[in-house]
């Protein structure tokens, strides 16, 4: 090999140089470790938001900057890099030199030598606290809200409950109608407020569970028949019932269900029928809800799980709904060690796929 001239040497330092200037202006954090967590680099970025110098941190441990509940980051971390992948914002907790918590956004990448070995990583940290705050004082209103609405729903719907059983059986036909119409818009009402009241509960992990032992074909079965009360366009279809006892909260597992149906006869306003089937597969029941409606487009499929996403807002906001049934869902398959995934084709139809353990670990 020819070795670089002058004039090469003196491209590549000013090429350097740049990188280096550009690294060193960032408003993010950057800096780099040994595979051991030994800290090498360290940009102004970093001393603006964890408050350390570069001499001052050069040759200690990334520890520092971790508080104690997220010491499982460096493990998880580190085992993604030893596989030469990357981290991409991934959003946790440091410590600041001042002893403040901050939330923050990184992104890890391995860092190899010229014979491609890895020999530490790169991070980059931006900090979101203000983000994080913002979206912690939503949540606390929707909480509050939420609560609020709930004392006096739930009276109205008890009294809803009385006044049709006092009405007499010589009434106006009308006003029996009207009543149940009535009736049928406050358990609707009832239900969005408990979604909103479990979105909240989910965002801080604190859904609550009632473990016990129940049929899940049976308790689909009921939900299939509740649906069909108040359901005249769509047809549920219960193929390959199997008769499974599995351990969990059988109303949370039955709201998934529902949430599923729900959606189902709601994006396929043109179809007639839904398919529900279930499978097993050694220690694990599936259950595959299908429609026939108008799909979800490829870009929207990874997101239709988060919190206030919904694929339709823009173009067709005919569609009632938050965007929360399938985040509150995924939150409840996951506390059950379970997996929810998603199958469409556009404008052809929807499968979703819940898997669940037969036991609860
Ligand atoms: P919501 O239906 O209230 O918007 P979800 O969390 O249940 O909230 O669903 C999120 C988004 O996923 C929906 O807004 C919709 O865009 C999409 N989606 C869910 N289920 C289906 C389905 N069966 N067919 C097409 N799109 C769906």
């Amino acid at each position: 090999m020819v070795p670089p001239n002058d004039t090469q040497n003196s491209i590549q330092e000013e090429a350097i140089l740049r990188l280096a200037a550009i690294v060193e202006s960032s408003d993010d954090a950057i800096f780099s470790k040994t595979t051991e967590g030994v800290i090498t680099t360290w940009n102004k970025g970093a001393e603006r938001i964890y408050g350390y110098s570069a001499e001052e941190i050069i040759g200690k441990s990334v520890d520092i900057l971790i508080p104690p509940n997220r010491k499982n980051d460096f493990p998880l971390i580190m085992s993604k890099l030893k596989k030469g992948e990357r981290i991409d914002h991934f959003e946790t907790q440091r410590f600041t030199k001042d002893g403040r918590i901050i939330d923050v956004s990184i992104t890890v990448s391995p860092l190899k030598n010229v014979q491609g070995n890895i020999i530490g990583a790169s991070k980059i940290a931006r900090d979101i606290s203000e983000k994080k705050a913002l979206e912690r004082r939503k949540d606390d209103f929707i909480s509050l809200a939420s609560h609020e609405l709930k004392t006096p729903v739930t009276s109205i719907k008890g009294y809803t409950q009385i006044l049709k059983k006092l009405v007499a059986k010589d009434t106006d036909p009308s006003v029996v109608k009207y009543l149940g119409k009535m009736d049928q818009q406050i358990s609707k009402l009832t239900n969005l407020i408990t979604d909103l009241l479990d979105v909240s509960k989910a965002a801080q992990g604190k859904l609550d569970y009632k473990d016990t032992q129940f049929s899940l074909d049976k308790t689909i079965e009921g939900i299939i028949e509740d649906i069909q009360h108040v359901t005249d366009t769509h047809q549920i279809l219960f193929e390959n019932k199997i008769p499974v006892t599995i351990c969990g909260d059988q109303e949370r597992i039955g709201q998934v269900v529902i949430n599923l149906f729900t959606n189902a006869i709601k994006y396929s306003p043109d179809a007639d029928r839904v398919v529900v089937r279930m499978e097993q597969e050694g220690d694990t029941v599936q259950i595959h809800v299908q429609d026939f409606g108008m799909g979800i487009p490829p870009h929207a499929r990874s997101k239709i799980f988060e919190r206030f996403y919904r694929a339709y807002n823009e173009e067709q906001p005919v569609y009632s709904g938050l965007g929360i049934g399938l985040y509150i869902s995924r939150e409840i398959v996951a506390r059950h060690n379970g997996s929810i995934s998603v199958q469409s084709i556009l404008n052809k139809g929807t499968t979703f796929t819940v898997s669940l353990p037969l036991k609860l670990v």
